[in-house]
């Protein structure tokens, strides 16, 4: 990057042609720019980038960023050099690794992706160790977390390369991780509790929907029939992609599935149909979304029961981003959850107290006859006020009965 002062603001303009920051990306920005370690827990959509690479702009030497999919890497990758940041990564599928090398040492590159499983071999290491450092960012920083949803063992790895260089600040990034998540990735990767900076998570314009399933074809039929716009529905198993899709057929809609038992070819075909559609509906597993940057997505329906409050959050989250109305609309059984009590016997001792810990934040949110959004915020820390208007036990209070017989259902499955 650029040696000398550069204004925070001026860069954002100049470089970004963002007016303002958002949120709290300056908060963090300015954290980093200072040179102190950081937590930045900001929703899906928030501009967590902007946090490390407005930074590569303006600090002298290269930010490392370690990022868990290539995938990725390789969008960040464009949409930086698209404004014009001199950035590169070092994944296997590149075949310039040898000229990124070369960028590097030279102090070329502003910006430098890399996976952990790379970053945390001593080869890595020896190789930055000749450059000027910026910054390590950490994004997806969760997955050091075995409390987090989504635990990755190569993160833990990390710790040494970060230490190796204690003079360089670290930016640990993530969209979904509860407070005792938040603690943890704190305590990995070496970050004062005082780095923590948290900025709001709620959606206002998704309205929360939750219902038993009753007959779902139908249910999922009724939601695609009702509204128009794109949507997006989850379905837990590829086969169930695939008997949801054949069930839309007569539904007028154009229909499209994605789940990883399909090719590559047939992946991207699919997702570019669906990010140019006005009208589609992608019937998908949780394969489906990371990276996807569609703003008119009116729905996200889930034919069955999310992972954890985090997948649900952040599936949901992928509908409305323009702002505009729009709706998140579950489907659940029963039988989900004595199928996820099942699956807690199987993982491993250590995962099984933060699995169960959120099967039972799942199961809070769905058998409440509360606001939903208030027990969305409330578990990523908020102190939200007590109803939203927008979800359906705001819009339909619900008879204490029916809550107290969905409780019963759901304790003796
Ligand atoms: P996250 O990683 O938090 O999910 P991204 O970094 O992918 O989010 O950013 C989401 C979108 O927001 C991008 O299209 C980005 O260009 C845009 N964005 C980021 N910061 C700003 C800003 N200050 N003003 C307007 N748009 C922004
Ligand atoms: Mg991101």
């Amino acid at each position: 990057a650029q040696t000398g002062v550069a204004d925070p603001h001026e860069t954002l303009h100049r470089v970004f042609g963002f007016p303002a920051f958002r949120g709290m990306q300056q908060a963090v920005v300015d954290r980093v720019l200072a040179g102190r370690h950081t937590l930045a827990v900001m929703p899906t959509g928030a501009g967590k980038s902007l946090t490390y690479q407005l930074p590569a702009v303006t600090l002298p030497g290269t930010v490392v960023v370690i990022s868990p999919l290539i995938a990725l890497m390789h969008d960040q990758l464009r949409s930086a050099e698209a404004v014009g940041i001199r950035a590169a990564t070092l994944t296997s599928v590149d075949t310039n690794r040898a000229e990124t090398v070369d960028r590097l040492l030279a102090g070329e590159l502003d910006l430098l992706y890399v996976a952990p499983e790379r970053a945390s071999q001593p080869g890595f290491r020896d190789l930055i160790a000749q450059v000027q450092l910026a910054l390590f960012a950490i994004d997806e920083a969760h997955c050091v977390s075995e409390w987090g949803h989504d635990f990755r063992p190569d993160y833990r790895l990390l710790r040494p390369l970060l230490d190796h260089f204690p003079d360089t600040p670290r930016l640990a990034l993530t969209a979904t991780a509860d407070a005792h998540t938040r603690a943890d990735v704190l305590t990995q990767l070496g970050i004062a509790q005082d780095g923590l900076i948290v900025a709001g998570f709620d959606r206002p314009n998704i309205q929360y929907t939750i219902h038993p399933r009753q007959g779902m074809t139908q249910q999922i039929a009724d939601v695609v029939a009702r509204i128009p716009g794109p949507g997006i529905i989850y379905a837990q198993t590829r086969d169930g992609t695939e008997r949801l899709a054949a069930s839309l057929a007569r539904s007028g809609r154009p229909v499209r599935i994605y789940h990883a038992g399909l090719t590559p070819e047939q992946r991207a075909a699919n997702q570019a149909a669906f990010v140019a559609s006005e009208d589609m509906v992608m019937v998908a597993t949780i394969a489906f979304g990371m990276g996807i940057d569609k703003p008119d997505v009116r729905f996200v329906a889930h034919a069955g029961l999310p992972k954890s409050i985090e997948a649900y959050y952040q599936e949901t989250g992928r509908a409305g981003r323009d702002g505009d109305p729009s709706e998140a609309i579950m489907f659940w059984g029963a039988e989900d959850f004595s199928r996820a009590r099942q699956r807690l016997s199987e993982v491993p001792e250590e995962r099984r107290a933060g699995d169960r810990a959120r099967l039972n934040a799942l199961a809070a949110l769905v058998e409440s006859p509360g606001c939903r959004r208030a027990i969305l915020l409330r578990h990523f820390g908020e102190s939200p006020p007590a109803e939203c208007g927008n979800c359906d036990n705001c819009l339909n209070p619900p008879q204490r009965i029916d809550a107290s017989v969905l409780a019963q259902k759901l304790l003796s499955a």
